[in-house]
């Protein structure tokens, strides 16, 4: 079911890191493909190591029949191509989330619908918008580094004020002490 009005950037879940989220509990709410953020969701901010707990999260969620694909809006294409080589994942570079033109590409490539997909991502105002405007189940992850670009350490202060927001009015299904336990897990 499509968001509407200002809880088009409010996530179904909100996540310390991808390894919080188990392959079978996906595949059980019917996904089948799993769209990806790069930056800050699999790999620190313009880094080209991925860590071992991030490799080994894509290792089972591929056991478990998910499709997935990088769904990135960096500008830096070789890097991408590098990185979704190395974990043997599907790409689309220049994503432009929160348009959708980039997580369409994503769904025809990993031929689902968006009911069959999720997107997960560290920023609400990119990953989460742009799943929400397709239609898509949406998880937002806590950022992994705290390096990042200047604009997007304004909106995250936003993000806090709209999660808590989204937690206080139901919206979010989170309890705000659930909530309140992932926001410090990351501080
Ligand atoms: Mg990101």
């Amino acid at each position: 079911m499509k968001k509407r009005g200002w809880l088009v950037w409010c996530p179904d879940e909100v996540v310390s890191s991808v390894s919080d989220i188990h392959p079978t509990w996906l595949v059980q709410q019917g996904v089948q493909a799993v769209l990806l953020d790069l930056d800050n969701t699999l790999v620190p901010w313009q880094r080209v190591d991925v860590p071992e707990s991030v490799r080994q999260w894509i290792g089972e969620m591929k056991r478990a029949g998910l499709r997935l694909c990088l769904v990135s809006n960096t500008r830096r294409r070789r890097r991408l191509e590098v990185l979704a080589k190395r974990l043997g994942i599907a790409y689309v570079p220049r994503a432009f989330k929160p348009r959708r033109y980039g997580l369409r590409q994503a769904l025809q490539q990993l031929k689902a619908t968006p009911e069959q997909a999720v997107m997960i991502g560290d920023q609400m105002f990119t990953d989460v918008w742009g799943g929400n405007r397709m239609g898509m189940r949406t998880i937002l992850v806590l950022p992994m580094a705290r390096r990042e670009f200047i604009g997007t350490k304004v909106s995250r202060l936003l993000e806090r004020i709209l999660l808590w927001a989204y937690q206080r009015t139901g919206a979010l299904k989170q309890g705000a002490g659930t909530l309140a336990t992932i926001l410090a897990s990351k501080k």
